[in-house]
């Protein structure tokens, strides 16, 4: 499942071959992915400018010159492939089409972009922009967390007398966007947080440290997903997944990376997902 540093890699990736350009040809190649696909959908791409390639928490928004918005989820599965331009240092040739390609956008430049998701998780919607922030998808969404809203004080508020656990604090989606299972477990560690403790019962000085924390895991992996732009990972121009190290995410029965004798990273099941944590490190 991408998370916000790997949609944040696709948007960067998608820049060049999309933003600024006019979609020659949107092919529309299915009624629905998760959901029915907008009326119309075709038509209202072909022809139309993207003046801007945004993201919003995990989707990516595409607005069009004729003041609709194009919403783009990747699901469990999506993946966007550009051909026809180079990414990084590599020029890709239009693929053979495969069976999962969806979306097809063919743009004036001569770029190619599919959209492909075999399980069909995905989604794709057309707003009007000027109110896309009320999009039901959209409009429960918490502060970004580059963002200026998202700080100390907000958060130490957010978790006053929460009774569950930080870690499902910290995915709630209506707390901090874009936040997902991977990221908070590598959160928690950095901050020593024990992924159990209540919400609630944190003192502000430890919750606030959270605010710097997030940033730089989200940072340091969209730095990572960056650089998976330009080597050889990305030489077959498919965007959205990429290499990266975690201190604790599935790491379980090894050793803690502060090297300290007797530390071992545990899992354990939370909301039902999977949970890895140093239980000496993290109180
Ligand atoms: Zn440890």
């Amino acid at each position: 499942m991408p998370e916000l540093p790997e949609v944040e890699t696709v948007r960067r990736g998608l820049i060049p071959a999309m933003e600024g350009q006019v979609i020659s040809n949107a092919a529309v190649n299915r009624p629905d992915l998760r959901w029915p696909f907008p009326e119309n959908m075709a038509e209202r791409l072909t022809g139309k400018r993207i003046n801007a390639l945004r993201r919003r928490s995990k989707y990516i928004l595409m607005d069009l010159d004729s003041g609709e918005t194009l919403l783009v989820h990747l699901g469990m599965s999506g993946r966007m492939t550009i051909s026809g331009v180079a990414v990084g240092e590599f020029h890709h040739p239009h693929p053979t089409p495969e069976k999962h390609d969806h979306v097809v956008f063919d743009m004036e430049n001569g770029a190619r972009v599919t959209f492909n998701d075999a399980r069909r998780f995905g989604a794709m919607d057309l707003l009007d922009t000027a109110t896309a922030e009320d999009h039901w998808l959209l409009r429960d969404i918490g502060p970004e967390p580059f963002s200026n809203a998202f700080n100390e004080s907000y958060l130490i508020d957010r978790f006053r007398g929460k009774n569950s656990p930080i870690k499902t604090a910290l995915l709630d989606q209506g707390i901090v966007a874009g936040l997902g299972n991977i990221y908070v477990c590598e959160v928690l560690f950095r901050t020593g947080i024990n992924p159990k403790r209540k919400a609630g019962q944190i003192s502000a000085q430890r919750i606030a440290t959270l605010v710097p924390a997030i940033r730089e895991v989200l940072a340091e992996a969209i730095e990572s997903g960056g650089s998976s732009l330009k080597d050889h990972r990305q030489a077959d121009g498919k965007l959205g997944y990429f290499q990266h190290n975690f201190r604790v995410y599935d790491r379980e029965g090894q050793p803690c990376q502060t090297g300290d004798a007797g530390h071992v990273i545990q899992r354990f099941v939370q909301s039902g997902r999977s949970t890895f944590y140093c239980p000496q490190c993290q109180r």
